[in-house]
């Protein structure tokens, strides 16, 4: 067993970490007031090879392994969590699909612009009533030539109205089930593509995320992902995939948040002394932190695991849903520690606290992934280390 990072892996965590300490974190609070698409961050991620990570470099992309992925994730999250998920979208579940499912036409057209950062993308599965439950979509396609044309609703789809291209699932036949789901690259810059107002959220306010209508929406034959019908595997496979992000966004807001707390614990003085001097205090501090490294190193195996090219459903969902879950109680034992303060939008984490909320939900609520987790222990004898 070896934990040592590589250089390239010590590389990329040193130097995004830099980046999200100057660039992201001190602009965080007036991007969530705002709300404001950080359109200039995006070009300075493009430029630093963030925008196409995982994308090989004869590909215009920085062709970085899982882990070093992870921890770029885990970084920006820990500067700005608004700017993670918007970076993480366009890596894991739109370039990640197009890289393992798309013809080499295809990914010679579409991916070397989006691995520079020039456009964005973005991911279509979720419906206003297919959630959870992804099965019941009911987007539909059809052939028209040598073309596809999409029709339906997608729901709370992030960069809508900032990115280009989207993965987007859509069925033949709604009776047809699983096996009717295809997926499509779309060119949201057509007629047929309707973004409709931001919603406005609780947190990751400075990340653009809308309902999307398609209308006769026009995918040319060539953009379509693996074979008709193979749709909802290459959605699970993605997921599997994009989940460890996930993972490792909620490790970088837990993370601020203890940076936070910590700080704040050294500096507050009551009844004579340092709060963190107070053992409830020291103690809260101490589980929080073990907490964290906890969730840190089951997402980094994981992000190893795939790296090894095994595939990682039981341990993508365990990672996302020990990672949100902790994040979550991180951020509000952080809040706890500031007392009133922490209770003022004057204070991080105020802000860290609505943006962890959302962890546990998208990509898979908790409940789902132990949906996930306790389907896969069904198959197996035991859960002891191989
Ligand atoms: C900020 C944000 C960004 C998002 N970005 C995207 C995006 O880019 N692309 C995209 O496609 N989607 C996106 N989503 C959608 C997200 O993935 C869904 O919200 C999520 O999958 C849950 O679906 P739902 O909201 O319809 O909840 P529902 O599925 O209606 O669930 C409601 C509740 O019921 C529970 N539940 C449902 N079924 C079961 C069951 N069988 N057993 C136990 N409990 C169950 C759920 O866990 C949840 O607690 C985003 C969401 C948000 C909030």
């Amino acid at each position: 067993m070896d934990f040592e990072l590589s250089e390239q892996q010590r590389m990329v965590r040193d130097m995004v970490r830099e980046f999200a300490a100057e660039q992201l974190r001190p602009g965080a609070g007036a991007r969530d007031e705002s709300g404001e698409f950080p359109h200039e961050i995006f070009k300075e991620l493009g430029g630093l090879g963030l925008l196409g990570m995982l994308v090989p470099e004869e590909l215009g992309g920085a062709g970085m392994d899982a882990l070093s992925y992870i921890f770029a994730i885990e970084e920006i999250a820990r500067g700005d969590a608004s700017v993670a998920v918007g970076v993480s979208v366009t890596n894991s579940v739109c370039q990640w699909p197009i890289l393992h499912f798309g013809s080499d036409e295809l990914k010679r057209r579409v991916l070397p612009a989006l691995a520079r950062g020039e456009e964005l993308g973005g991911i279509m599965l979720t419906e206003p009533e297919a959630g959870s439950d992804l099965g019941s979509l009911r987007t539909s396609y059809r052939r028209d030539g040598d073309r596809f044309l999409l029709n339906g609703a997608k729901a709370w789809i992030t960069n809508a109205g900032v990115a280009r291209r989207f993965v987007v699932l859509a069925t033949r036949d709604a009776k047809l089930g699983a096996k009717g789901v295809s997926a499509f690259v779309l060119d949201a810059e057509q007629p047929g593509v309707h973004v409709h107002q931001p919603e406005k959220k609780m947190g990751l306010r400075s990340s653009k995320t809308s309902m999307v209508t398609l209308e006769d929406a026009v995918v040319p034959a060539g953009d379509l992902l693996g074979e008709e019908g193979q749709g909802f595997r290459i959605a699970l496979a993605t997921l599997d995939h994009s989940r460890i992000g996930i993972a490792a966004q909620s490790l970088g807001i837990g993370q601020a948040a203890m940076d936070e707390a910590l700080r704040y614990a050294k500096e507050r003085v009551q009844f004579g002394k340092p709060i963190i001097d107070h053992q409830a205090i020291g103690f809260r501090l101490a589980d929080m932190n073990t907490e964290l490294e906890a969730a840190r190193w089951l997402t980094y195996r994981a992000a190893w695991l795939s790296e090894q090219g095994v595939r990682t459903t039981r341990s993508s969902a365990e990672a996302k849903l020990l990672a949100s879950e902790t994040a979550n109680r991180i951020v509000a034992l952080a809040v706890q520690v500031h007392g009133g303060y922490g209770y003022s939008r004057e204070y991080a984490v105020e802000r860290l606290y609505r943006e962890a909320r959302v962890t546990t939900i998208y990509e898979g609520t908790s409940e789902v992934q132990r949906m996930v987790i306790a389907r896969a222990l069904k198959e197996l004898a035991t859960t002891a280390p191989a």
